[in-house]
């Protein structure tokens, strides 16, 4: 796989890019030549990440946007169409974490939370861009999942639990566009150095783990158009497939 993939005049969507891992993909995709559209909650951290796209020479679109407003990912799909009439790249990155907590005490409206944000709105935003991925000569999706789809550790039930529908979304949507030119792998980034994991993990030192920075970079190359695998579960890190 090229790992530093020519992505120029290609159009990227990446969800959860005004921080963390998701700012750094879309850092490194627009430095690689692609335009940008950039999504999360928080409009102060996506102007930041423009400046920083714009000083670097590239192009980004900036949607505020809570992605439990799907009514906003069906308007934000038709913009796309009309505007560019295909998406090239979906990088479905936003999450939460939710509460650490046994599974009893987990509190309804947070479990429905942590469901809306990681896999219904990840399932809208598939369902939104499908047809326009399909419009691609080369529609790559990556889908981020993570190690704890798999360990299940005591406490982290809701979490785990939309991690692993997520992987069972993209396993599903990598079937279906099988004989199409879209490819859909889904990625575990390992610990990475960011709030989420702070919050995951307070007691644990954060220069201990690589930065979303250098997680980023092991991630971005499947979005490049030489990626032939699809359907399966990139394991960042180690740089492999995992399956
Ligand atoms: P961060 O908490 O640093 O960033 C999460 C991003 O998601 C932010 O940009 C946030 O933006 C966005 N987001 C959250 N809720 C919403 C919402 N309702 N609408 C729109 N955007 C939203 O997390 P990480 O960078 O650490 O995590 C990125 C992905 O990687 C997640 O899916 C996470 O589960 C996964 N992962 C992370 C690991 C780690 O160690 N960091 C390990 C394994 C997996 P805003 O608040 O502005 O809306």
């Amino acid at each position: 796989m090229d790992m530093t993939p020519d992505l120029s005049d290609r159009l990227a969507l990446v969800t959860g890019a005004s921080r963390g891992i998701g700012r750094e993909i879309a850092l490194q995709m627009a430095a690689l030549g692609a335009h940008v559209i950039a999504v999360a909650r928080t409009a102060g951290g996506l102007e930041e990440l423009d400046d920083e796209i714009k000083a670097k020479g590239g192009q980004a679109t900036l949607v505020p946007l809570d992605l439990t407003d799907y009514d906003g990912i069906d308007r934000l799909g038709g913009a796309i169409h009309e505007r560019w009439g295909k998406l090239d790249i979906l990088v479905a990155n936003a999450g939460i974490l939710g509460p650490i907590s046994p599974i009893g005490h987990v509190k309804a409206k947070d479990f429905e939370q942590v469901m809306a944000v990681n896999v219904t709105a990840t399932w809208r935003m598939i369902r939104t861009t499908d047809p326009l991925l399909r419009k691609s000569d080369a529609g790559r999706a990556i889908i981020m999942s993570s190690g704890a789809a798999q360990a299940c550790k005591p406490f982290w039930g809701p979490y785990s639990a939309s991690k692993a529908a997520v992987v069972a979304l993209a396993r599903t949507w990598a079937g279906e566009a099988q004989n199409s030119a879209l490819r859909v792998n889904y990625v575990n980034p390992g610990p990475t150095r960011t709030r989420m994991r702070a919050q995951a993990m307070p007691g644990e030192d954060p220069m201990t783990l690589p930065g979303a920075d250098e997680i980023a970079a092991k991630i971005v190359p499947l979005a490049g158009p030489d990626v032939s695998d699809t359907g399966r579960l990139w394991d960042a890190p180690s740089l492999n497939w995992c399956d």
